[in-house]
Protein backbone atom coordinates (compact mmCIF):
# COMPACT_ATOMS: atom_id res chain seq x y z
CA UNK A 1 0.00 0.00 0.00
CA UNK A 2 1.41 3.52 -0.55
CA UNK A 3 1.55 5.21 2.77
CA UNK A 4 2.11 8.63 1.46
CA UNK A 5 -1.32 10.46 2.08
CA UNK A 6 -0.86 9.38 5.69
CA UNK A 7 2.34 11.52 5.87
CA UNK A 8 2.25 15.03 6.29
CA UNK A 9 4.79 16.77 4.17
CA UNK A 10 6.56 19.19 6.28
CA UNK A 11 9.27 22.02 5.24
CA UNK A 12 11.59 22.91 7.34
CA UNK A 13 13.33 26.36 6.77
CA UNK A 14 16.16 26.57 8.87
CA UNK A 15 18.23 29.99 10.20
CA UNK A 16 19.11 32.91 11.81
CA UNK A 17 16.27 34.99 10.48
CA UNK A 18 17.88 38.10 12.16
CA UNK A 19 15.58 39.13 11.14
CA UNK A 20 13.69 37.10 8.95
CA UNK A 21 12.64 39.65 5.74
CA UNK A 22 9.91 39.12 2.65
CA UNK A 23 12.70 36.85 1.22
CA UNK A 24 12.08 33.75 3.79
CA UNK A 25 8.45 34.63 3.25
CA UNK A 26 8.16 34.52 -0.45
CA UNK A 27 10.18 31.16 -0.83
CA UNK A 28 8.35 29.57 1.88
CA UNK A 29 4.96 30.43 0.42
CA UNK A 30 5.45 29.52 -2.98
CA UNK A 31 7.76 26.19 -1.93
CA UNK A 32 4.44 25.59 -0.11
CA UNK A 33 2.50 25.50 -2.73
CA UNK A 34 4.45 24.15 -5.24
CA UNK A 35 5.10 21.18 -3.35
CA UNK A 36 1.67 20.85 -1.88
CA UNK A 37 3.44 21.68 1.77
CA UNK A 38 0.89 20.73 5.06
CA UNK A 39 3.44 23.09 7.12
CA UNK A 40 6.29 25.50 6.84
CA UNK A 41 8.17 24.96 10.17
CA UNK A 42 10.67 28.13 10.51
CA UNK A 43 13.50 27.07 12.72
CA UNK A 44 15.12 29.68 14.50
CA UNK A 45 18.95 28.15 15.04
CA UNK A 46 21.08 29.12 18.08
CA UNK A 47 24.63 30.25 16.80
CA UNK A 48 25.41 28.04 13.62
CA UNK A 49 29.30 27.17 13.21
CA UNK A 50 29.97 29.16 10.12
CA UNK A 51 28.91 32.43 11.44
CA UNK A 52 30.32 32.02 15.06
CA UNK A 53 32.52 35.38 14.52
CA UNK A 54 29.52 37.87 13.81
CA UNK A 55 27.22 39.71 16.46
CA UNK A 56 24.29 37.95 15.92
CA UNK A 57 20.82 39.18 16.96
CA UNK A 58 19.04 37.82 20.55
CA UNK A 59 17.55 34.56 19.96
CA UNK A 60 14.83 35.88 21.83
CA UNK A 61 14.12 38.76 19.78
CA UNK A 62 14.62 36.42 16.70
CA UNK A 63 11.96 34.11 17.54
CA UNK A 64 9.80 36.77 18.70
CA UNK A 65 9.77 38.56 14.85
CA UNK A 66 9.32 35.10 12.97
CA UNK A 67 6.71 34.53 15.24
CA UNK A 68 5.18 38.22 14.40
CA UNK A 69 6.01 37.29 10.58
CA UNK A 70 3.97 34.15 10.63
CA UNK A 71 1.07 34.88 13.32
CA UNK A 72 -1.28 35.18 10.53
CA UNK A 73 -0.54 31.95 8.29
CA UNK A 74 -2.14 28.53 9.37
CA UNK A 75 0.73 27.02 7.78
CA UNK A 76 3.19 28.48 8.87
CA UNK A 77 4.87 27.73 12.28
CA UNK A 78 8.52 28.56 13.93
CA UNK A 79 10.12 26.05 15.60
CA UNK A 80 11.86 26.31 19.15
CA UNK A 81 13.60 22.68 18.98
CA UNK A 82 16.94 24.29 18.32
CA UNK A 83 17.14 27.41 20.70
CA UNK A 84 15.83 24.36 23.38
CA UNK A 85 18.30 22.45 22.85
CA UNK A 86 21.78 22.14 25.85
CA UNK A 87 23.37 21.77 22.70
CA UNK A 88 23.91 23.54 19.60
CA UNK A 89 22.18 20.99 17.15
CA UNK A 90 23.58 20.87 14.04
CA UNK A 91 21.22 20.82 10.64
CA UNK A 92 21.16 16.43 10.81
CA UNK A 93 20.83 16.59 14.10
CA UNK A 94 17.72 18.87 14.19
CA UNK A 95 15.98 17.28 10.99
CA UNK A 96 16.25 13.45 12.97
CA UNK A 97 14.49 14.35 15.82
CA UNK A 98 11.82 16.32 14.21
CA UNK A 99 11.56 13.04 11.87
CA UNK A 100 11.42 11.30 15.51
CA UNK A 101 9.11 13.25 17.01
CA UNK A 102 6.19 14.87 14.35
CA UNK A 103 6.16 11.04 12.21
CA UNK A 104 4.73 10.11 10.26
CA UNK A 105 6.24 13.03 7.95
CA UNK A 106 8.49 13.62 5.14
CA UNK A 107 10.90 16.49 5.97
CA UNK A 108 11.36 18.86 3.20
CA UNK A 109 14.40 20.86 4.29
CA UNK A 110 14.63 23.87 2.54
CA UNK A 111 17.24 25.98 2.00
CA UNK A 112 18.50 29.10 -0.50
CA UNK A 113 21.29 28.75 -3.26
CA UNK A 114 23.92 30.15 -1.14
CA UNK A 115 23.76 28.12 2.04
CA UNK A 116 23.25 24.75 -0.96
CA UNK A 117 26.60 26.38 -2.42
CA UNK A 118 28.27 25.65 0.96
CA UNK A 119 26.37 22.39 1.98
CA UNK A 120 29.72 20.84 1.39
CA UNK A 121 31.65 22.64 4.94
CA UNK A 122 28.10 21.35 7.02
CA UNK A 123 28.07 18.62 9.33
CA UNK A 124 27.15 14.84 7.52
CA UNK A 125 25.63 17.02 4.80
CA UNK A 126 25.55 13.82 2.63
CA UNK A 127 23.52 12.18 5.09
CA UNK A 128 21.31 15.11 4.46
CA UNK A 129 21.15 14.94 1.12
CA UNK A 130 20.51 11.67 1.08
CA UNK A 131 18.08 10.76 4.02
CA UNK A 132 15.51 13.88 3.60
CA UNK A 133 14.23 16.06 0.44
CA UNK A 134 15.72 19.41 -0.34
CA UNK A 135 14.56 21.74 -1.96
CA UNK A 136 17.16 24.86 -3.25
CA UNK A 137 15.11 28.28 -3.56
CA UNK A 138 17.31 30.55 -6.31
CA UNK A 139 18.51 33.83 -4.63
CA UNK A 140 19.78 36.91 -6.91
CA UNK A 141 22.93 36.38 -8.24
CA UNK A 142 22.82 32.67 -9.09
CA UNK A 143 22.17 32.64 -12.69
CA UNK A 144 19.45 30.65 -13.64
CA UNK A 145 21.56 27.83 -15.26
CA UNK A 146 24.24 27.76 -13.07
CA UNK A 147 24.75 24.13 -12.08
CA UNK A 148 25.07 25.10 -8.24
CA UNK A 149 25.45 21.09 -7.38
CA UNK A 150 28.13 20.46 -9.64
CA UNK A 151 30.79 20.22 -6.22
CA UNK A 152 28.87 17.58 -5.08
CA UNK A 153 29.69 13.37 -5.58
CA UNK A 154 28.33 11.78 -8.52
CA UNK A 155 25.93 9.55 -6.27
CA UNK A 156 24.51 12.78 -5.06
CA UNK A 157 23.94 14.45 -8.47
CA UNK A 158 21.87 11.52 -9.25
CA UNK A 159 19.12 12.92 -6.79
CA UNK A 160 19.05 16.64 -8.28
CA UNK A 161 15.93 17.09 -9.95
CA UNK A 162 15.90 20.15 -12.06
CA UNK A 163 12.62 22.60 -11.58
CA UNK A 164 13.99 25.88 -12.55
CA UNK A 165 11.67 27.52 -14.79
CA UNK A 166 8.78 26.66 -13.32
CA UNK A 167 8.55 22.59 -12.95
CA UNK A 168 6.24 20.69 -10.65
CA UNK A 169 7.69 18.13 -8.33
CA UNK A 170 4.47 16.43 -8.92
CA UNK A 171 5.38 13.79 -11.55
CA UNK A 172 9.03 14.90 -10.95
CA UNK A 173 10.18 11.83 -8.05
CA UNK A 174 7.77 13.21 -5.50
CA UNK A 175 4.96 10.18 -6.27
CA UNK A 176 5.62 7.50 -7.75
CA UNK A 177 7.69 4.49 -7.32
CA UNK A 178 10.89 6.21 -6.64
CA UNK A 179 8.91 7.59 -3.51
CA UNK A 180 10.91 6.61 -0.89
CA UNK A 181 14.40 8.08 -2.03
CA UNK A 182 14.72 11.55 -1.31
CA UNK A 183 15.64 14.29 -3.82
CA UNK A 184 17.24 17.34 -4.05
CA UNK A 185 14.84 19.93 -5.85
CA UNK A 186 16.39 23.44 -7.76
CA UNK A 187 13.53 25.85 -7.94
CA UNK A 188 13.22 29.53 -9.43
CA UNK A 189 9.58 29.69 -8.24
CA UNK A 190 10.27 33.55 -6.84
CA UNK A 191 13.16 35.42 -6.82
CA UNK A 192 13.58 38.49 -3.92
CA UNK A 193 16.77 40.30 -3.46
CA UNK A 194 16.27 40.95 0.21
CA UNK A 195 19.26 39.70 2.89
CA UNK A 196 19.20 40.10 6.69
CA UNK A 197 22.47 41.65 6.16
CA UNK A 198 21.25 43.84 4.18
CA UNK A 199 18.50 44.57 6.45
CA UNK A 200 20.87 45.65 9.62
CA UNK A 201 22.62 47.93 7.47
CA UNK A 202 19.74 49.65 6.00
CA UNK A 203 18.28 50.39 9.91
CA UNK A 204 22.00 50.99 11.10
CA UNK A 205 22.17 53.56 8.14
CA UNK A 206 18.61 55.49 9.47
CA UNK A 207 17.15 54.16 6.76
CA UNK A 208 13.12 52.63 6.27
CA UNK A 209 12.79 48.75 5.97
CA UNK A 210 9.37 48.49 5.91
CA UNK A 211 9.49 47.13 2.25
CA UNK A 212 11.68 44.32 3.26
CA UNK A 213 10.24 43.05 5.82
CA UNK A 214 6.15 42.33 6.98
CA UNK A 215 4.89 45.58 9.05
CA UNK A 216 4.54 44.26 12.47
CA UNK A 217 8.44 42.86 12.38
CA UNK A 218 9.09 46.53 10.92
CA UNK A 219 7.23 48.28 14.19
CA UNK A 220 9.50 45.21 16.28
CA UNK A 221 12.69 46.11 15.01
CA UNK A 222 11.80 49.98 15.36
CA UNK A 223 10.50 49.63 19.16
CA UNK A 224 13.39 47.29 20.52
CA UNK A 225 16.01 49.53 18.74
CA UNK A 226 17.29 46.46 17.20
CA UNK A 227 20.68 46.76 14.76
CA UNK A 228 21.27 50.64 15.27
CA UNK A 229 24.82 49.78 15.75
CA UNK A 230 25.52 47.08 13.48
P1 LIG B 1 22.32 37.08 6.45
O1 LIG B 1 22.29 38.19 5.46
O2 LIG B 1 22.39 37.49 7.89
O3 LIG B 1 23.34 36.01 6.09
P2 LIG B 1 20.01 35.78 5.21
O4 LIG B 1 19.18 36.87 4.61
O5 LIG B 1 20.83 34.96 4.27
O6 LIG B 1 20.90 36.35 6.40
P3 LIG B 1 19.37 33.55 6.91
O7 LIG B 1 18.51 33.57 8.11
O8 LIG B 1 20.82 33.39 7.09
O9 LIG B 1 19.04 34.87 6.06
O10 LIG B 1 18.83 32.51 5.87
C1 LIG B 1 18.13 31.33 6.18
C2 LIG B 1 17.91 30.58 4.89
O11 LIG B 1 17.13 31.38 3.99
C3 LIG B 1 19.21 30.26 4.14
O12 LIG B 1 19.09 28.96 3.58
C4 LIG B 1 19.25 31.32 3.06
O13 LIG B 1 19.95 30.85 1.93
C5 LIG B 1 17.78 31.50 2.75
N1 LIG B 1 17.46 32.83 2.21
C6 LIG B 1 17.61 34.00 2.84
N2 LIG B 1 17.20 35.02 2.07
C7 LIG B 1 16.75 34.48 0.91
C8 LIG B 1 16.21 35.03 -0.32
N3 LIG B 1 16.06 36.34 -0.50
N4 LIG B 1 15.87 34.16 -1.29
C9 LIG B 1 16.05 32.81 -1.12
N5 LIG B 1 16.56 32.23 -0.01
C10 LIG B 1 16.91 33.06 1.00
Amino acid sequence: MNEEPLRQRIGVYGGTFDPIHNGHLKVAEAISNAFALDRMLFVVSAIPPHKRKQAIGSPFHRLAMAALATAHSPQMFVSTIELESPSRPYTIETLERLRTELQPVRLLFVMGADSFKDVTSWYEYERILSEYDVIVATRPGYRNDENIAANLAPQLQTRVVDLRGGGSPFGAGLTGENIESPHIYLTDYVEVDVSATGIREAVAQGRSVGDLVPPPVASYIEKYKLYRNS
